[in-house]
């Protein structure tokens, strides 16, 4: 089956960090449609094509050179498809390689393996992108394609990770020796993107044993609702979901504490507690206007046209007409260079660091407020 046409899990593995936390919130938001965006089918296309080439590299035999190019150019001709997912699934596939080297033998190697976790998760399956297995370590690898580094995903106790490890154990035990599972997450499209962890077995089991708890609750839509900045934000129920809406009131509209000047304690608190107030109340536009759009009322607000755009019946007619009239080109068009990471994408990853690599600087980013467990060193001035 294609990616995208997979089905997917009440309790899915890719959104146990939610159900995990808010065991109520996989039964509240199956009710509202699973819709992909555009960087969701864009990974998807990248994930096919990740799929071909680790096929191709580890079963040449049955996918060799011919078939995987035929495959690949039937992908070029989807309407998503860019140039530069070439080269980042080729830091994929170099990861891969360079883990199943690293192997004291040559590793079991499963791409795309359907995992089944229903013993620890009611009917739970998920798709692992690459699992290697020999001398005593399971290691499943996962490719992410998404781009921007709030999105950035750590493999250190990473639920979706866990399961899929839970998964390919079940299924492989009786065949393999299993002592240590490594986890990693490869984001190419990341600086630093690479991300890995490593746990024993007891480890992961102890994990499934708290899952299998959590999983009972989720299922049947039983325990607390825990409103929260990172398990909220791709929930489907976020724009219309009560507890995450009275949290947030009270978070934004507390008038307990009304101190003359608040402390830089107090300033790190409420920065921390009400993180999600601004994202909740996009979301909550987002789902009025839907509503007004469908004609329905939401009491104080309507929807109206934006600002309109002027734009050309027919460009090419008009200027044409505009140079015939004396107007010279020079005014009509400017010429101005490519931004550098557009010049990459239209180069290719791998020419434009052999040309030009040497004459890229990287300035100073502009200070950004973050949480203290980010990553990046702190600055001052
Ligand atoms: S919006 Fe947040 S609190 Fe509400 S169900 Fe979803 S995850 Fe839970």
């Amino acid at each position: 089956m294609g990616h995208e046409g997979r089905a997917h899990a009440l309790l899915s593995a890719s959104g146990a960090h939610r159900w995990l936390s808010c065991t109520p919130s996989a039964l509240l938001e199956a009710q509202f449609p699973d819709t992909a965006s555009e960087a969701a089918r864009e990974g998807t296309l990248a994930h096919e094509l990740a799929e071909l080439k680790l096929r191709n590299y580890f079963f040449t035999i049955d996918f060799g050179k011919q078939k995987f190019t035929r495959a690949v150019n039937k992908l070029k001709k989807e309407a998503l498809w860019q140039d530069e997912m070439m080269d980042y699934t080729e830091e994929y596939l170099d990861y891969v390689k360079t883990a199943a080297l690293g192997f004291e033998s040559l590793p079991y190697a499963a791409v795309e393996k359907r995992v089944d976790f229903g013993s620890y998760v009611p009917d739970g399956f998920g798709t692992a992108d690459c699992i290697l297995i020999g001398s005593g370590i399971l290691k499943v690898i996962d490719f992410k394609y998404g781009k921007s580094p709030e999105g950035r995903v750590e493999a250190e106790g990473n639920p979706q990770m866990a399961l899929y490890a839970l998964g390919a154990y079940e299924a492989y035990k009786l065949l393999y020796p299993i002592q240590t599972i490594r986890m990693a997450i490869v984001q190419p499209r990341l600086k630093d993107g690479i991300s890995e962890w490593e746990c024993s077995l007891t480890e992961l089991l102890t994990f499934g044993r708290y899952v299998k708890e959590r999983a009972e609750l989720a299922i049947k839509g039983e325990g607390e609702f825990r409103p929260g900045d990172k398990t909220c934000r791709y929930c489907r129920a976020r724009g219309q979901c009560r507890a995450r809406a009275d949290e947030n009131i009270k978070l934004a509209f507390d008038t307990e504490r009304k101190p003359p000047l608040i402390t830089n304690e107090e300033m790190g608190e409420y920065l921390r507690q009400g993180k999600d107030v601004a994202r909740w109340l996009s979301d909550l536009e987002e789902l009025a206007l839907k509503e007004c759009l469908a004609g329905h009322t939401v009491p104080g607000f309507k929807a109206v046209e934006g600002r309109s755009v002027r734009g050309w019946t027919d460009m090419e007619k008009a200027f044409a007409l505009l140079t015939e009239k004396g107007i010279p080109e020079a005014v009509l068009y400017e010429r101005k260079p490519l931004s550098l990471a557009q010049v990459e994408k239209a180069v290719g990853k791998k020419e434009f660091e052999s040309f030009v690599g040497g004459m890229v600087i990287r300035m100073p980013g502009k200070p950004t407020l973050v949480e203290e467990s980010d990553k990046r060193p702190a600055v001052t001035n």
